[in-house]
């Protein structure tokens, strides 16, 4: 394939965008070569600006799961963008949404609207600590909540592909709040908790990992965790950023029969665009303003046509939940694929899978946690990407990261992929 104009493209950028980027994943420091610029897109395919086509596996990094330009969803937003695109003031729409998402999702009455996953996380740890009166959170290393400050410790994906988990600009005193444990490890998570009485406002976990690979919780890891927090007064987030309206229509919590505290949103809930929410019981959420002391705002949130695209897709995921396991056929179907090509291959790979999320590491170890998925081969996994990518498939640019299927995808360009990952891996 040919690469001239995104070449262009991103040296021009270079000059005015610090990394040519306005994300650091995009610039493929994590796999070397230069990102590839994009212009259009539509269903499973990407179309660059050189005029090659690639079949999607990072759908924008998860929202948009049934495809690029999913017509429900773009007619929403033109419909609305006629209207006035932001007001500032409340509009009908945002309970529309409100309430149809509160009936997705098991155990929340209230929700609010932000502009990000990383708003989300960050206002609902403020909730927490606001709720609880204590001020310690407890995150796991390799998992990504945004880049608020007090989660930028071992944070998986971005920071991690770039070895800087603890970026330079978060102070000492934020991050001595922010208490770090194993993924999976429930004895670990026990001792902090311990060590920590009575000081502890939250536990903040991804209920699968998506940022450092896709990575599932061991049977009796969330329940572990869900007792745990009942035990010590500790509120239990969800950070379903990822997992929301995407492992089912209500999410993590569903999938597990789990309830958490506090869930947060992101990706899926905007419909591709920027869009986050947290949401809880109603006690916990009428601690928030104007109704309670926890401050928390936005110009732009629940703007009208950030609220059209979601509500749009959360319309189309709720009145159509085959959604979930068609996906997930094809995610096993991708899965058992690959598994046949690599294990001919006589290459070291492990491959996690659920739902639709799925990542494949050149390891030879089971990967579970931050630790297991950094044995991973980076040099295997270049090469892996580079040569999908000439192949036709574009895969996350970080060995750190999950795929995300979307139900746009055929059974025919899977076995595309599974017939690429066949080519590329007689060559690693
Ligand atoms: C993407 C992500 C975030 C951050 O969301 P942004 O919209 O990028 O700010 C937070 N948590 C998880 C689990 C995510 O995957």
């Amino acid at each position: 394939m040919i690469y001239k104009r995104s070449s262009a493209l991103f040296a021009q950028a270079q000059q005015y965008i610090p990394g040519g980027v306005n994300s650091p994943v995009r610039a493929f420091n994590a796999v070397g070569g230069e990102p590839v610029f994009v212009k259009e897109a539509k269903g499973a395919y990407l179309f660059d600006e050189d005029g090659n086509k690639l079949i999607d596996y990072i759908a924008s990094w998860g929202p948009l799961i049934l495809g690029h330009a999913h017509e429900p969803v773009v007619n929403a937003v033109i419909e609305k963008a006629e209207k006035g695109t932001s007001f500032g003031m409340p509009t009908a729409i945002e309970t529309e949404i409100a309430k149809l998402a509160i009936s997705m999702v098991p155990n929340i009455d209230k929700i609010r609207f932000v502009n990000s996953g990383t708003e989300a996380c960050m206002s609902a740890v403020r909730l927490a600590r606001g709720y609880t009166g204590r001020e310690k959170i407890i995150k796991f290393a390799g998992c990504y909540h945004g880049h608020s400050d007090s989660f930028l410790i071992q944070a998986g994906s971005g920071a991690v592909t770039f070895g800087s988990p603890n970026s330079p600009g978060v102070t000492q005193g934020t991050a001595k709040d922010t208490l770090l444990a194993e993924y999976n490890n429930l004895e670990n998570v026990k001792e902090i908790v311990l060590a920590n009485k009575n000081e502890i406002a939250a536990i903040i976990i991804e209920p699968v990992a998506g940022n450092m690979g896709c990575i599932i919780p061991n049977p009796g890891f969330l329940e572990g965790l869900r007792k745990l927090c009942d035990e010590n007064g500790i509120l239990l987030i969800f950070d379903e950023v990822m997992t929301g309206f995407r492992l089912a229509r209500g999410g993590a919590q569903e999938l597990f029969n789990i309830n958490a505290d506090i869930v947060a949103f992101g990706k899926v809930i905007g419909g591709g665009l920027p869009v986050g929410a947290f949401a809880a019981r109603e006690e916990i959420m009428n601690y928030l303003a104007p109704v309670g002391p926890v401050y928390q705002a936005g110009t732009l949130s629940g703007n009208p046509l950030a609220m059209a695209a979601g509500l749009a897709m959360l319309n189309e995921l709720n009145n159509n939940p085959q959604i979930f396991n068609e996906l997930a056929d094809k995610t096993a179907y991708l899965h058992e694929g690959m598994d046949k090509v690599l294990s001919a291959s006589g290459i070291d790979y492990t491959i996690n899978r659920i739902g639709s999320m799925i990542s494949v590491h050149f390891t030879n170890v089971q990967v579970t946690d931050f630790k297991t998925s950094a044995t991973g081969n980076n040099e295997f996994f270049k090469k892996f990407f580079h040569g999908m990518l000439a192949e036709g498939v574009y895969l996350p640019p970080s060995a750190f990261e999950s795929w995300f299927l979307n139900n746009a995808l055929s059974y025919s360009d899977i076995d595309f992929t599974i017939n690429a990952v066949k080519k590329v891996a007689k060559n690693l």
